[in-house]
């Protein structure tokens, strides 16, 4: 059960004193105090643990102090969406907004290999209004021997040119706790410049004690992506290892799943999982089109099929796009050939403008009909 604090309640008000010398003397429950950035205020809510089937909802609800309580069902207890739970689903990092309502696009380096495509990348951003990008500094590979990122060595160069050009928000993945303890130091040796949303990639998305690690610290958001072998409800469950551990700033982020079915795609695109992630869960939904596809692959109507799959992400309500460019895809290190290229930006974004426009009128157009048949 989650109670939801009235906006000016929190440890130092006697209603919530109150409610804790109750909530003290109860069997066989616990409780773990949250709190959480609404769009306008810093909310406090109390996470009750145990036999909370004991508890009557209306007698919590009842304690002064308490604005709404909320029974949880055993799954995705944080992130979940329950019954009658309108807790915020929205967070904001660095300026920017962040929910299943919005949307954001992180186009970007694959791997960083130079300042200048880091750069050039980062410079065209600016000029097409943008203020995330996608930045991999530590990559996982399937051979030892393939270019493992610059780690560490480019992080400080990243953050530099991230604040010259505007950019809020870099997603880069971790794939150790060192990583995000470099990430930190990166950004305080240039003076805090940008931010960074800490990207576990779908090898991770079951390495647990990464997941603890990145979930209790609270200064950085987290795109999770799904895993590429594993069920959906065991993909949400590692979100919620996220927010167990009190980083309740997660996006998930779905890239395709791992089987020859898909071919001649890279994976088998699953962006009709946006909705069931959306219905499931209070977290916005990520879609990487690049990595889900995996090539420049073109229809006979001239449209690349990664702009064809980004569409039909966006048109079934994504709230975040990470997607592969490169000034220079002759010199990426990895994944040059899926790269889009920066002339294609301006229309990318304008694609993703059109159906976008096309979603948020599908929305009004069901929305009626939905209110009209009453479910
Ligand atoms: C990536 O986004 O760079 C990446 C490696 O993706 P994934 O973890 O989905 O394979
Ligand atoms: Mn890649």
């Amino acid at each position: 059960m989650i109670l939801v604090l009235k906006p000016n309640i929190d440890e130092s008000t006697r209603e919530f004193q109150r409610l804790e010398s109750h909530l003290v003397n109860l069997p066989n429950i616990e409780f773990r105090v949250h709190k959480v950035q609404g769009r306008e205020q810093l909310l406090t809510e109390i996470y009750l643990i145990g036999n909370t089937a004991a508890l009557a909802l209306d007698e919590m609800k009842s304690f002064p102090g308490v604005d709404h309580a909320v029974r949880v069902s055993e799954e995705y207890r944080i992130l979940g969406r329950h019954k009658d739970d309108n807790r915020p689903s929205n967070f904001t990092y660095n300026g920017v907004n962040f929910g299943q309502d919005t949307l954001n696009v992180f186009a970007g380096l694959c791997a960083v290999d130079s300042p200048e495509s880091v750069e050039a990348m980062m410079k065209g951003l600016q000029e097409n209004g943008q203020v995330c990008t996608r930045m991999g500094a530590y990559k996982p590979r399937t051979s030892p021997y393939s270019f493992q990122g610059h780690g560490k060595n480019c992080l400080e160069y990243i953050f530099e040119l991230a604040g010259k050009y505007g950019i809020k928000v870099i997603s880069m993945e971790v794939t150790h706790e060192s990583h995000v303890d470099e990430i930190v130091e990166a950004l305080r040796l240039t003076g805090d410049p940008t931010g960074v949303m800490l990207q576990i990639g779908t090898r991770n998305t079951q390495n647990f004690e990464l997941l603890k690690i990145v979930g209790r610290q609270e200064r950085f958001p987290v795109l999770l992506k799904r895993g590429f072998g594993i069920t959906l409800d065991e993909s949400l469950h590692a979100a919620e290892y996220l927010a167990s551990e009190g980083n309740h700033k997660v996006v998930f982020g779905l890239r395709g799943m791992k089987t020859n079915i898909g071919d001649p795609h890279r994976n088998m695109v699953d962006f009709a999982h946006i909705p069931v992630v959306k219905r499931l869960t209070r977290m916005p939904v990520c879609i990487d089109p690049s990595h889900s596809v995996g090539t420049r692959s073109r229809s006979s109507d001239t449209i690349l099929d990664i702009m064809h799959v980004t569409a039909q992400g966006v048109i079934a309500g994504a709230n975040m796009i990470l997607v592969d460019f490169h000034p220079f895809p002759n010199k990426a290190l990895v994944d040059g050939p899926q790269a889009l290229r920066m002339e294609e930006l301006p229309v990318f974004l304008e694609d993703v403008r059109l159906v976008r426009e096309a979603f948020e009128k599908r929305v009004q157009l069901h929305r009626g009909e939905s209110t009209a048949v009453g479910s």
